[in-house]
């Protein structure tokens, strides 16, 4: 029998379940450019429902949702403001620059929770020769941070800060379900905080595809618009979007055991001579570590136990990450924890 692979990469690595399969199997369909298909209207509905929004779009991509959810918000030559190691800024080719003349303006914070303190005296525009400021972008839970999860107050603290400052506030909420089952908060009371949300169905909730767009009514009729000249119209994309509303009904009380799972896990890497997590603190289903040099380069590592079939990724020189998902049980994170300890002798 062919070996169990463990993949840890990334949660975006999940096939559809059964359940999930058959869901997408009998999705009703019809011309979504049309503003004509069912399942996408199921979607959107029940997703702008849990999140206490008036209207959802449905996008192929978390990349196309931050696009548009700055373009609704900013115009040509207006500037945002964000957290300097979110994704957005990090990893999406500065589409928002490239595509529509938006400008960033990202500002460092420790362990990337941005706070008041970080943003104060930021906002600028008021004279002719100034860019102005329209925006600001939080990531929950961060990336890059190993899964942070932005304190509730600390986030409320700002979106009264930007409403003070006359400025729209933007969640890139790929994860925002992690943060919703890990604190017991709801999503409702976290996306009252923006004007916009993006969700990811495609990485912890496990769907093959997919994320949305969460805003006022106004706002995402703009945004369907943006989404079209982007390509992003989809035509019978029922059939992803069952998979998606299958999977914001079954996955995400279960997100809860990827982080029974990611903080296993990182005891096991931990318990290894030469693998200390960085940081150390796993909050929900992303766990980073450093490799001491002994055991070569991160990309060397990887490398190494990828030969034993434990796939992780490498993220710096000397990083790594691991990420917990649907198709991970505690057996496999076991596994996981015997091939780190063959590779990484006394
Ligand atoms: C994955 C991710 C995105 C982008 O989603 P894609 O579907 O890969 O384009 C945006 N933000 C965060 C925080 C992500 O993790």
């Amino acid at each position: 029998m062919a070996k169990r692979l463990l993949d840890f990469r990334s949660d975006t690595v999940t096939r559809p379940t059964p359940g999930m399969r058959a869901a997408m199997n009998a999705a009703e369909v019809g011309d979504d450019v049309f503003d004509d298909d069912p399942t996408i209207h199921a979607l959107e509905a029940r997703l702008a429902e849990i999140l206490g929004k008036q209207a959802a779009l449905f996008v192929p991509s978390g990349t196309m949702s931050n696009l548009i959810g700055l373009r609704v918000h900013c115009q040509p030559g207006d500037e945002f403001l964000c957290e300097a190691g979110c994704h957005l800024f990090h990893w999406e080719q500065s589409g928002y620059a490239q595509i529509f003349g938006l400008a960033a303006r990202p500002v460092p914070a420790p362990d990337y929770i941005l706070r008041v303190e970080h943003l104060e005296g930021l906002p600028r525009g008021d004279r002719d020769n100034e860019t102005r400021t329209r925006l600001v972008c939080l990531e929950n839970t961060h990336n890059r941070g190993a899964g942070r999860i932005n304190p509730f107050d600390n986030i409320k603290a700002i979106s009264a800060w930007a409403q003070a400052n006359t400025l729209r506030r933007h969640l890139d909420g790929a994860r925002l379900f992690n943060a919703v089952v890990a604190t017991g908060i709801p999503a409702r009371d976290w996306a009252a905080l923006f004007d916009t949300v993006n969700i990811c169905f495609s990485k912890g909730l496990g769907a093959p595809v997919g994320s949305a767009l969460a805003g006022d009514k106004e706002t995402m009729t703009r945004a369907r618009r943006i989404r079209r000249v982007l390509g992003g119209g989809m035509r019978q994309a029922g059939v992803i979007a069952a998979g998606a509303l299958y999977a914001l009904e079954h996955h995400v009380e279960r997100l809860a055991e990827d982080h029974t799972n990611a903080r296993r896990l990182g005891e096991l890497i931990a318990a290894n001579d030469g693998l200390t997590l960085s940081p150390a603190q796993i909050d929900t289903n992303i766990i980073y570590f450093e490799v001491a040099p002994r055991h070569g380069t991160a990309g060397e590592f990887v490398k190494k136990i990828a030969t034993q079939g434990l796939l992780v990724l490498p993220v710096s020189r000397t990083h790594v990450r691991a990420v917990t998902h649907l198709d991970v049980t505690g057996d496999d994170v076991e596994l996981a924890g015997e091939i780190l300890r063959r590779v990484c002798p006394e």
